[in-house]
C-alpha cells in the first residue's frame, strides 16, 4: 500500500497503531456475516438442517471476507476516523508539500 495519496500528498497511516481501527471493522463485518449467513442457512433449510454444508460454507466465508474486505476495511476506517479526527494544520502542510513536489516531479 503507497504511504501518501498519489493524488494530494495526505499520509494514510496518520499515527502508529492507526490500522487497528480497520482490522475491528473487518473483523466486525466478518462476524456480522458469518452470523447473518449461518441463521439465513438455518431458517432457509429447517429442520432438516445441512450441518456440513452450513458449516463449510461459513467456514469458508471466514478465511474469504476478511482477505477481500481488508482494503475496503482501511477506506471506512479513513473515513470514520477522518470525520471525527479532521486533519490538523501539518498534516495539511506536508501533504500540500508532497503533492507540489510531486507535481514538480511528473514534469
Ligand atoms: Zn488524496
Amino acid at each position: 500500500m503507497a504511504e501518501h495519496c498519489p493524488g494530494c500528498g495526505l499520509e494514510f497511516e496518520r499515527e502508529p497503531g492507526y490500522w487497528v481501527g480497520a482490522i475491528i471493522i473487518n473483523t466486525t463485518v466478518t462476524f456480522a456475516t458469518f452470523i447473518g449467513m449461518f441463521l439465513l442457512l438455518i431458517g432457509v433449510t429447517w429442520p432438516d438442517v445441512p450441518w456440513g454444508i452450513v458449516m463449510g460454507v461459513t467456514v469458508a466465508a471466514n478465511g474469504i471476507i476478511p482477505v477481500v474486505f481488508y482494503p475496503l476495511s482501511k477506506t471506512v476506517w479513513m473515513a470514520l476516523e477522518l470525520s471525527w479526527h479532521p486533519l490538523e494544520t501539518e498534516e495539511i502542510t506536508a501533504a500540500s508539500q508532497r503533492a507540489t513536489l510531486a507535481e514538480y516531479q511528473a514534469g
